[in-house]
């Protein structure tokens, strides 16, 4: 079914949960649906700008939206194909996300449970490449289905065609606001279930042995979460506002004689990517407020909108940010999350 709606109020489509409207708004329900949105996309709102919004859990209205807001509200799962070790699982753009990774562990499905409690939903998954603790959408996905705007028809991609990268895909670069997500495919295992819990803190699991299970794994997962970031539900926020820089070796070594315990993770092509929480932190942002926004007082990387706030003012703090990180380590944070 299709749901169309005038000024539509995003704030609870939103975790900044920053007051917006959309001068139209439409959602859909089934698969077979899509094509009827794309007709009005072509026709009644062709002269509007056009943005498919997920759980709105990486983006800030900085504004009104002066166009049409497109959401797939297709949430259940539509397949699942089981062989002895493996299950392929197709499922629906619009479902939560970690609706969809707890359904799993309680199948005793593998490969999602380090993924446990990122917000948002399943047709953002393989845009963003989300990741967490070792594990990256990439090592689950084998197919992304799609509506293609210009061509007016569903593709099928496969995991080596969706060119993922570091929080990064095709969808972010050649697909970038010309496609919409219709559902994921996803393998996981049935059994011998490859357990990542090598990353930091994940590593307290091995006091569990042969007997850890992937419940134990999301149990972790989700306590280590909820201690370290706001909750969008209590304070507004879109995680982690920043890119962790990516520079050259030689630059980094400099900055390192005068800060040695700088947090810095060399990556395979020489590079090296430094912490953009630790930057913010060492600068002395964090616990920051400024009116209704500020800097988390337990992780630096996350801006929070204490209730109130429009977009421009979280925007008008993170350029002081960058500014300010830039005059002091002469780096350029880039904004992950993305201003609308
Ligand atoms: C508290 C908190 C913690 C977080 N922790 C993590 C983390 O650990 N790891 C991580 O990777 N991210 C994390 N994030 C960021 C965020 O949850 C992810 O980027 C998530 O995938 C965004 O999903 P969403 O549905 O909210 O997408 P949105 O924010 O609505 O959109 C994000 C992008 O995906 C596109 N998109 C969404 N749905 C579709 C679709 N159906 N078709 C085409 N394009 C679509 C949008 O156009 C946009 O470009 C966190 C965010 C918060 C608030």
């Amino acid at each position: 079914m299709l749901y169309i709606e005038k000024d539509y109020p995003l704030k609870s489509l939103n975790t900044f949960g920053v007051v917006a409207k959309a001068k139209h708004y439409v959602s859909f329900d089934a698969m077979e649906d899509v094509e009827k949105v794309s007709d009005l996309l072509e026709t009644t709102f062709a002269a509007e700008k056009r943005f498919v919004l997920g759980g709105g859990s990486n983006v800030l209205f900085t504004d009104d939206f002066d166009g049409v807001v497109i959401q797939s509200r297709i949430d259940n799962i539509i397949s699942e194909t089981q062989t002895d070790s493996d299950v392929l699982v197709e499922v629906g753009s619009g479902m939560e996300w970690d609706a969809f990774v707890a359904y799993c562990v309680s199948k005793n499905w593998g490969g999602v449970e380090n993924l446990s409690h990122i917000p948002g939903v399943v047709g953002a998954s393989p845009v963003q490449n989300i990741g967490a603790y070792g594990v990256e959408a990439k090592d689950i996905i084998q197919e992304v289905c799609l509506w293609d705007f210009e061509q007016g028809e569903v593709v099928v991609l496969k995991n080596e065609d969706c060119r993922f990268g570091y929080r990064d895909s095709i969808f972010k670069h050649e697909y970038k606001g010309k496609v919409l997500v219709l559902s994921v495919s996803y393998r996981l295992t049935r059994k011998d279930h490859t357990m990542n819990i090598g990353y930091g803190a994940l590593k307290d699991l091995e006091q569990h042995g042969d007997a850890l299970t992937l419940q134990h794994v999301r149990d972790h997962v989700v306590a280590i979460r909820e201690s370290k970031l706001p909750d969008p539900e209590v304070i507004g926020n879109g995680g982690s506002f920043f890119k962790n820089p990516v520079l050259e070796k030689s630059f980094v070594d400099v900055l390192l004689v005068d800060y040695p315990d700088m947090v810095v993770y060399p990556l395979p092509d020489g590079k090296v990517k430094v912490a953009a929480g630790w930057l913010i932190d060492q600068a002395g942002w964090k616990g920051y407020k400024e009116g209704l926004v500020g800097v988390h007082d337990k992780q630096a990387l996350v801006l929070v909108n204490y209730g109130g706030a429009k977009g421009e003012e979280v925007v008008s703090l993170s350029q002081k940010i960058i500014r300010d990180i830039q005059q002091k380590f002469g780096i350029v944070l880039e904004p992950e999350v993305i201003f609308l």
